[in-house]
């Protein structure tokens, strides 16, 4: 037999199958290691046939075949195939999105526990000996159980049993469970009639994809885990989909209390080890629902049921390293393959999506109003500029603290929301006008008062503060732009007997870094939490009443088109962690603009009013959706090769141009907004495009003038334009 193997190595010269000779244990999908080029490499095999045109003399032998399932199914490798054709890289890198890293790397091993079992008669243990009857008594109960948690409960009476001889031990290989200790009973709610109905149009609609659109806590989640559970039944498996700060504990320990074992969750908080462990539950069918971020689409299942993307608007579903796809298309790929339906869930859709829905390419569910009933929370738009006239020069308003002092009264919880991380954004010289600047990148440094220096947020770069300032030597540095550790010493210094937790990049580090602050948010452990966006999506804490909104203008000025959309997307979702109980909720969003149109429809909860509006203005500009952004990305340490290799890439593409200039609304070439990031030089050629026909040969021209010195990448539709 011969096998076709595609070798882990990324690289365009050798991006083609190589035959090896194999003996019959070898299928497609499996891994294996072959001989390549003096030494020894892993490959995938793609498919296996009887003969190669190459004479036998000329092949060599498969060294080892690393797993005893394929590692892809028929579906992933054909997939691979579509996507490396698709985004013109090399298969060997659209290979390892299907593998867990750490299988790449082979750092994990299976990990063993002991389990024990009682062995003779109780009878024989002497009345003494309380202890070890206890353990006894507890064994014969329960046929086996960990032989360390036997130890933490029984202490020596295990020993004890041990050498009367009386205890059975066994090796077994177990499944790291990372949530093992977050088990708890799923209260089984019936669901509510819209529920009920939304569950019955997307099982019966004709159309692959269902888009629900429920105002946040609408009870979405109780929808996608019925109909997963309804896969489950039909002995079919699905794919969870969440933004990965939506992996919170709670999600998870709902999940596992409804679905126990038969659930993977694959989250990069987790260790190596747990993660490859759930990946293999996958592989091997013990475990049929694979829930993770968006890599989870790549998820090594067969006969999926259904796939649910849960905040199908959020921009961590577009993947920033090659190949930069998009995880619907995948999504919406598999569950063409599989024959099962796609949901997309949102309180706050992208335009995009929300217009397939409108104009019927899409099943369009809408969940107008909270589960019982419960009010939206009140929003109180604040003109900030009015709290500046009045001296007021905190981040907080009269309004906001006369709120925050009820909340705390009432022994409720607050959010307060700020999209920025540090103390102050920047810091600047009073007499002459200095900024400080990272050396290595093309932006101003952020003030971390914790560790007192200065941050670049783009490379991470730290600098010592400055005492006094490079240029001209003065000493009154101000700081500009209040930051989250700001607002956490001002709270402090406001409300001292407060308990404050703070959540933003800086506090979230390490394994399950932001799930330890929202756990301990949860447990009413804290009473105000401070935090970036990451305080936004998805949480459901009963307890908060107020959510503050600091800086509602920050994100609309963004240079980029989808600016006014993610500001209402983020107000939305921050407003919608008020008042998810019992207790009706209150926002407050302070603003300097405070007749933009976006907060006004934000603040009254009016999507379809935001929707019209954006769309209206999207037709009138040809901006997406009504033409796509294209835009090449050319990279490199030295600026003369960057500048050499735009050149080329915009030569070539000028071909293109000259042919399909009907399909082009705008084609140039320029810096990139962001000149310099990790001391790369940044050039783009950006596109307007009516439609994606001449997309297949602006990927061609990439990767031809793509080399080790310059990075030339494409984007379509870029989340971020900087
Ligand atoms: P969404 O995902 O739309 O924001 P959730 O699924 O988080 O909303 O639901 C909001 C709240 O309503 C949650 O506290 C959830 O436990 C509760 N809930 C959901 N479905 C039901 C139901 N059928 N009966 C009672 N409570 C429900
Ligand atoms: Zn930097």
């Amino acid at each position: 037999m011969v096998a076709e193997v595609i070798v882990d190595i990324a690289h365009s010269e050798v991006d083609r199958v190589f035959d090896y000779l194999c003996g019959d244990e070898v299928c497609a999908g499996m891994r294996v290691t072959v001989p390549f080029a003096r030494s020894v490499t892993t490959g995938i095999v793609m498919r296996v046939k009887e003969e190669s045109e190459l004479p036998p003399e000329k092949l060599k032998k498969i060294i080892r075949v690393l797993d005893e399932l394929p590692a892809l199914n028929a579906e992933c490798l054909a997939l691979a195939e579509k996507l490396a054709r698709r985004y013109r890289c090399p298969k060997a890198l659209v290979l390892r999105l299907f593998l867990p890293a750490e299988m790449r790397t082979g750092k994990v091993s299976e990990r063993v526990k002991s389990v024990a079992s009682l062995e003779g008669d109780i009878g024989l243990i002497p009345p003494r000996a309380k202890r070890q009857r206890e353990l006894a008594e507890f064994l014969s109960a329960r046929g086996e159980a960990d032989l360390t948690a036997l130890r933490e409960e029984f202490g020596s009476a295990v020993k004890g049993l041990e050498e009367r001889g009386m205890l059975h031990i066994e090796k077994r290989r177990v499944f790291r469970d990372p949530y093992e200790r977050l088990q708890k009973s799923a209260p089984l709610r019936p669901l509510t009639p819209a529920q009920e109905d939304a569950v019955h149009t997307i099982e019966r609609t004709q159309k692959t994809v269902t888009l629900i659109h429920g105002v946040t806590g609408s009870g979405k989640t109780e929808i996608y885990l019925t109909l997963i559970a309804h896969a489950l039944e039909a002995g079919k498996s699905a794919i969870f989909l969440v933004p990965e700060i939506s992996l919170t504990p709670q999600m998870f320990a709902q999940l596992r209390a409804r679905f126990r074992m038969s659930c993977a969750i694959l989250h990069s908080g987790l260790s190596a080890g747990e993660r490859f462990d759930e990946w293999e539950r996958l592989r091997s069918g013990e475990a049929k629902i694979a829930i993770g971020a968006r890599s989870a689409v790549f998820a090594p299942l067969e006969n999926i049921g259904v796939i649910v993307i849960d905040e199908e608007h959020d921009g961590s579903y577009s993947s920033e390293s090659s190949p930069r796809y998009n995880t619907f298309d995948i999504a919406y790929l598999r569950a063409k393959h599989n024959g099962c339906k796609l949901v997309l869930g949102s309180a706050t859709p992208s335009v995009e999506t929300y217009r397939r829905a409108k104009e019927g390419e899409f099943e369009l569910i809408t969940l107008p109003e909270r589960i019982n009933r419960r009010p939206m929370p009140e929003v109180h738009l604040v003109d900030m500029r009015r709290e500046v006239k009045r001296g007021n020069p905190s981040p907080f308003s009269a309004a906001l603290r006369e709120r925050l002092e009820t909340c705390l009264e009432k022994g409720d919880q607050a959010i307060l929301f700020l999209n920025r991380r540090g103390y102050s954004q920047t810091v600047i010289c009073r007499d002459c006008g200095y900024v400080a600047k990272c050396e290595h990148c093309d932006v101003s440094l952020t003030y971390h008062s914790e560790e007192n220096c200065l941050k670049c947020h783009y490379c991470g770069t730290k600098y010592h503060m400055l005492s006094a300032c490079p240029e001209c030597g003065g000493v009154h540095i101000n700081y500009v732009g209040t930051g989250t550790q700001r607002v956490e010493r001002e709270l402090k210094k406001l409300y001292p007997e407060a308990r404050i937790l703070r959540m933003d990049n800086d506090t979230t580090s390490g394994k399950e870094g932001h799930l330890k602050i929202l756990q301990r948010f949860a447990a009413k452990e804290a009473d105000i939490l401070v935090g970036t966006q990451m305080v936004a999506k998805g949480h459901d804490f009963p307890n908060v009443t107020l959510v503050g909104i600091l800086d509602a203008d920050m994100s609309l000025h963004f240079p980029d088109y989808r600016s006014g959309e993610r500001t209402f997307q983020l107000v939305t979702q921050v407003a919608g962690r008020s008042g998810r109980a019992e207790n009706r909720g209150e926002v407050v969003l302070q603003t300097y603009d405070p007749d933009n149109y976006i907060l006004r429809f934000a603040a009254s909860y009016d999507y379809e009013g935001f929707y019209e509006h954006e769309v209206g203005m999207r037709a009138a500009m040809a901006f997406p959706p009504f033409a796509r952004i294209v835009r090449v990305m050319v990279t490199a340490e030295e600026d003369k090769l960057a500048l050499a290799a735009l050149k080329a890439v915009y030569e070539k593409l000028q071909r293109v141009y000259a042919e399909e200039s009907e399909k082009f609304l705008f084609f140039n070439k320029m810096h990139a907004p962001v000149k310099r990031i990790q001391n790369k030089f940044r050039y783009q050629v950006l596109m307007r495009l009516t439609d994606g026909s001449p997309l297949p040969r602006i990927y061609e021209i990439a990767a031809e003038e793509n080399t080790k010195e310059v990075l030339v990448y494409v984007e379509e539709n870029p989340g971020n334009l900087s």
